[in-house]
């Protein structure tokens, strides 16, 4: 009990979240609150707006689609997702019982800096590749959910920030442990929570608090990001597709001028310790995650192991 109250302190501190907003602990991951959050917070309404933005962004919406009628407010498909719609450009609904959005498209590496302003109708955000990465302004949102395992703790818990108002009227066929109400009233604890990944997750977050909290941990990514594609935008030999003021600073995909020396970099990487560069599969090309776990010393190998790749079979 001790542990998780202490977890929940930590992250209302780094965080500063308001305290008419709920922390759930819950577990099913990010995929499960594609289909939770329409059960809900749709909250009578027929019909919510969504923004798609790639990858994670469609499947939030097919999830929604068997709950709603979704209407698709603003969408990137014409830019194959390496832009961010303009707010001005939203299409949102009239009877819509909430916006989502993603906040960081992890597949694609297309992130939002700045928050849309939806007035009275609740904004939720899929924050699961970004939440922690920077300080947040927790209320300008309805809801904000995160699968723990990009950048806050292992696989196998997921957090969830609701407003208290949100609560209590959800879809007859929610089943109890994913009913926010019910979860919030026993503390995530309605059913046995996911006690390990919450402990290891309470000590991801007390060295955020060591590390100087959300501000400093932001300007290192910050750092780390501008490194990266600054490196990629002066190379001429790789490329990120993305456009400038929304790319992500968590994941950044590239691609080498030669894809078929794709395999020569990843073995070649690999051999001077670094992994898990390839790109997503339904991308190609490479993506480096650089999460807060990835120290800046980490970014400056890669630029140099490129620069230097680049010298060799450029
Ligand atoms: C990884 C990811 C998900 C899926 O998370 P699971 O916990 O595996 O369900 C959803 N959205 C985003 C933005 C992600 O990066």
């Amino acid at each position: 009990m001790s542990i998780a109250e202490q977890a929940e302190a930590d992250l209302r501190e780094l965080m500063s979240i308001p305290d008419n907003y709920q922390v759930l602990f819950l577990q099913g991951g990010a995929s499960a609150q594609f289909s939770l959050i329409p059960m809900n917070l749709l909250r009578g309404a027929k019909q919510a707006d969504y923004i798609n933005t790639g990858a994670w962004s469609k499947k939030a919406i097919a999830a929604a689609e068997a709950f709603c009628t979704v209407n698709i407010a603003a969408s990137s498909e014409e830019s194959n997702f390496t832009t961010i719609p303009a707010f001005a450009s939203w299409q949102l609904g009239q009877g819509a019982g909430y916006v989502h959005y993603t906040a960081n498209e992890t597949i694609g590496g297309v992130e939002f800096h700045w928050i849309p302003d939806t007035g009275d109708k609740p904004l939720v955000a899929d924050m699961s590749s970004t939440m922690l990465s920077r300080p947040l302004d927790v209320s300008r949102y309805g809801l904000i959910y995160a699968g723990a395992q990009k950048n806050i703790g292992p696989a196998g818990l997921t957090l969830v920030i609701v407003r208290d108002d949100l609560l209590g009227k959800v879809h007859p066929l929610t089943p109890s442990v994913f009913d926010y109400k019910v979860q919030a009233d026993a503390d995530s604890m309605s059913n046995t929570p996911p006690t390990f990944a919450w402990y290891l997750t309470g000590l991801v977050l007390q060295w955020l608090k060591s590390q100087g909290g959300l501000s400093s941990i932001s300007d290192t990514n910050n750092r780390k990001a501008k490194k990266l594609y600054t490196a990629i935008d002066g190379s001429g030999y790789y490329a990120n597709p993305v456009e400038e003021q929304s790319r992500s600073w968590m994941n950044v995909p590239f691609t080498l001028a030669e894809p078929e020396l794709d395999k020569t970099f990843l073995a070649e990487a690999e051999a001077a310790g670094m992994v898990a560069l390839k790109g997503h599969r339904s991308v190609g090309g490479m993506r480096a995650s650089i999460y807060n776990a990835m120290p800046e010393e980490g970014v400056d190998t890669l630029v140099a192991f490129m620069q230097e790749f680049e010298r060799t079979h450029g």
